[in-house]
């Protein structure tokens, strides 16, 4: 007889909600906020620089620009692109809306292009397809923390003429073929959301090996202006360019500059958690486990399962409900963002603009995955996904 589930009436695998993810700021991360809080400098101070070398030290670029999120790293990014009012910008499907939208703030088009099946990645062939005289840029996203096919990629933007921008804010710390995400792209691009593997509360970053683009984005996040405060010896400044107030505080850079310290164990930690589901899932029968493509150092920031609901008495939402119910917070990663009401309303767009990706959408679970959580977590994930299927089983 089978465990019934706590969504049928029975007793749930655990009392208390596991969410999908969470940081962990310990007592150093709390002093060095501190310390800076007590100091003459707020922002535009030395704690930004500090963060900004150490980053770009840590994934092999000649320069990190921090600014205020992920979002506006990508406004720079796309910005710094030269993309102008008219252009297009090539995109994924199964992301957060900021990709597509930072096209648009700069008064782009953005255009969909179809994942693989298997990784969930966005398809170099589908890529090239689109790519027509006014296409611009791509941004590609390391989903779930798994390097994009760069080489590809890389090779279809320089023969096509695009500024090819990765969206690495699931990738920090992730390899390519051996070689650190944040030195690959023409301009990669970070996010530090609690959610994410390092985190300044909100806060983002590009890196880039590119002189003039590293101008431009520090142009850009402060006011298009050229010159900060503490670079002056008069009054005089020049507006260059129209820019955004996009800085990083000092403040938020102290936690950031902790937080790096610590990334190879969370990292670890992650890898740690994605073994152990592997391991336990491997027979669990209505579910295929992430799939990692040759040469890619995952890091796990999501752990993505894709049902198979030909094997299942019941679609994603009612497995995803009897998740919820056994106090696991499962997640979905993501609504594709042609779905949403101001895509579909303004560009006609809906399911069907991207097949596969519309298809994995119905059958995608994002598992609870984070380092701090505890090896009784781990087992109670694992429990519980177990528990559900082999009751909804065929
Ligand atoms: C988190 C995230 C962003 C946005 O970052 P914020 O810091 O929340 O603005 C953009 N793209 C992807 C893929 C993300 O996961």
């Amino acid at each position: 007889m089978a465990d019934v589930p706590a969504l049928h009436g029975g007793a749930p695998v655990r009392p208390r909600m596991l969410p999908y993810g969470h940081q962990w700021v310990d007592e150093e991360d709390v002093a060095a906020v501190a310390g800076v809080l007590m100091s003459d400098y707020l922002t535009t101070g030395p704690a930004v620089r500090a963060f900004e070398e150490a980053f770009a030290a840590r994934v092999g670029a000649r320069h990190a620009v921090a600014v205020s999120s992920g979002t506006a790293a990508l406004h720079a990014a796309v910005h710094a692109a030269g993309l102008q009012p008219g252009d297009e910008g090539i995109t994924t499907p199964l992301t957060f809306a900021a990709d597509a939208n930072a096209i648009l703030y700069e008064g782009g088009s953005p255009v969909f292009a179809d994942v693989e099946p298997d990784t969930l990645l966005i398809a170099p062939a589908e890529v090239e397809r689109r790519v027509t005289p006014q296409t611009k840029l791509l941004i590609a996203v390391d989903y779930a923390g798994q390097p994009v096919e760069i080489a590809l990629l890389k090779e279809i933007a320089a023969r096509r003429g695009l500024v090819f921008i990765e969206d690495a804010c699931h990738a920090v710390g992730a390899r390519y073929e051996g070689r650190p995400v944040g030195s690959l792209a023409d301009m990669t691009v970070f996010s530090f959301h609690p959610v994410k593997h390092v985190t300044t509360a909100e806060g983002g970053m590009v890196t880039t090996d590119d002189d003039s683009l590293a101008r431009r984005l520090r142009v850009f996040r402060n006011h298009g202006i050229t010159s900060t405060p503490g670079e002056r010896t008069t009054w005089e400044y020049e507006m260059v360019d129209l820019g955004y107030n996009y800085r990083l505080s000092d403040v938020h850079s102290a936690l950031g500059l902790a937080q790096l310290r610590r990334l190879d164990a969370f990292i670890e930690r992650r890898r740690e958690i994605a073994a152990a589901y592997d391991r336990a899932l491997e027979k669990t029968p209505g579910l295929r486990r992430p799939v990692v493509a040759p040469g890619r150092d995952h890091v796990w920031h999501l752990y993505v399962v894709q049902l198979d609901l030909p094997r299942l008495g019941a679609d994603r939402a009612e497995i995803f409900a009897a998740l919820r119910a056994e106090n696991i917070g499962v997640n979905v990663h993501y609504i594709p963002v042609p779905h949403h009401p101001y895509y579909r309303e303004r560009f006609g767009l809906g399911p069907g603009a991207c097949p596969v990706a519309d298809a994995a959408y119905e059958r995608i679970v994002t598992l609870p995955i984070f380092p701090k959580m505890s090896p009784a977590d781990v087992e109670d994930v694992i429990t519980a996904v177990q528990k559900v299927l082999v009751w909804y089983r065929r």
